[in-house]
């Protein structure tokens, strides 16, 4: 039979600290320390646990025990207390089949549980003194604390960041709008009279008046003219009891300026501009209210009280990927707003072909 890894160590065929040594028993310091003081005493005739015992084994477990008194002593760990455990077969958590005990101490222990015997390794432990600090608690504690406050950092920079993570991440299917889907729009909707669409010149004037619409039948601007206004909550949009539109779940269309010319002008729409609002204060699209996108995981309610149900929603921010005008699309569709349509040139186009 093969000799068990403690016989080894006793016939010095494998390394180790050997602290005791008589005829009967020999204690070692542990590999893989689980507490400052963790030594193993080991009964030398080789019993795979404390199952195999016979009754006659009495004494020699009873020396084991003294031998254990002595060496708690030795490693000045008797009057703070210690611990001494037998792990038995695989549910017990043995993995060593030569009967041994752990003496543990060094530190308080804290309660017997379920994990009792499972071997959380100490760093510089082995068999110190029992004047080693005892941190371990105040450790864990400063452990869960700088894992909160990292918590809390991420969510309060995700919070601000205009590139955030949505929590609950939206599967909504992005679909460059084609013309069947705007003449289905136009045809369903609702005509309103016919507006003038003013665009403002981004000039060196000041932001009130260049958010305030030129036309007396252009739609007023509602949004907040100065960046300590976009903090206030939006208006709160007219409800009518049925919508215009049936909801599509889970469609957001792209459209083009041409589409979008043609909404704005045919439709009972809501242009949300979702740049930031020192850029809407320099100039937007003429009945434009401002929200904006990297702001609207924080804003929900808000959002949700400004926009009427009744209305295709039409959204632009600088153009491009339009990651802007998707965060507050995606917002819109999770709560089951109707036709939403993002217009991807945005600004940026809208300035060039409006010159
Ligand atoms: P068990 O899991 O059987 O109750 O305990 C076995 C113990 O032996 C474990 O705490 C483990 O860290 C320790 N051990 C395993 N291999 C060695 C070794 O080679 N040398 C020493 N000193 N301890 C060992």
């Amino acid at each position: 039979m093969e000799k068990t890894l403690f016989q080894k160590i006793i016939d010095r065929e494998i390394p180790a600290t050997i602290e005791y040594e008589d005829d009967h028993v020999i204690a070692i310091r542990d590999i893989a320390p689980s507490a400052p003081v963790h030594l193993l005493i080991i009964p030398k005739p080789v019993i795979a646990s404390i199952d195999a015992l016979r009754d006659p084994d009495a004494e020699l477990v009873g020396r084991v025990f003294i031998v254990a008194r002595d060496l708690a002593r030795k490693f000045g760990i008797s009057q703070n207390g210690y611990r001494i455990v037998t792990n038995c077969n695989e549910d017990g958590g043995q993995t060593v089949f030569h009967l041994h005990f752990h003496l543990l101490g060094g530190e308080p222990l804290g309660r017997m549980n379920s994990s009792a015997g499972s071997h959380v390794p100490v760093a510089n432990a082995a068999a110190a003194p029992a004047s080693q600090p005892r941190v371990q608690p105040r450790m864990l504690r400063d452990i869960a604390l700088f894992m909160l406050v990292s918590i809390g950092l991420a969510v309060g920079f995700n919070a601000m960041n205009p590139k955030a993570i949505a929590w609950i991440k939206p599967q909504f299917e992005r679909q460059t709008a084609t013309q069947t889907d705007i003449d289905k729009y136009l045809q369903t909707a609702p005509p309103v009279p016919q507006r003038e669409i003013i665009q403002q010149a981004p000039t060196a004037a000041t932001p009130a008046e260049n958010t305030v619409a030129a036309s007396p039948t252009a739609v007023p601007s509602q949004a907040p003219a100065s960046k300590a206004d976009a903090s206030q909550p939006l208006p709160t949009a007219v409800k009518t009891a049925e919508p215009a539109f049936s909801p599509e779940p889970g469609i957001i269309r792209e459209i083009t300026y041409d589409m979008f010319v043609r909404l704005l002008e045919g439709t009972k729409q809501y242009l949300i501009d979702a740049r930031g609002a020192d850029k809407f204060a320099q100039g937007h699209i003429s009945g434009a209210v401002n929200f904006y996108g990297g702001e609207v995981q924080s804003r929900i309610p808000d959002l949700l009280s400004s926009v009427p149900r009744d209305r295709v929603v039409l959204i632009y921010c600088d153009g491009g990927e339009c990651e802007l005008s998707h965060h507050v699309a995606d917002v819109l569709k999770q709560f089951g707003y109707g036709p939403i349509f993002i217009y991807t040139g945005g600004w940026a186009e809208w300035t060039s072909k409006r010159k």
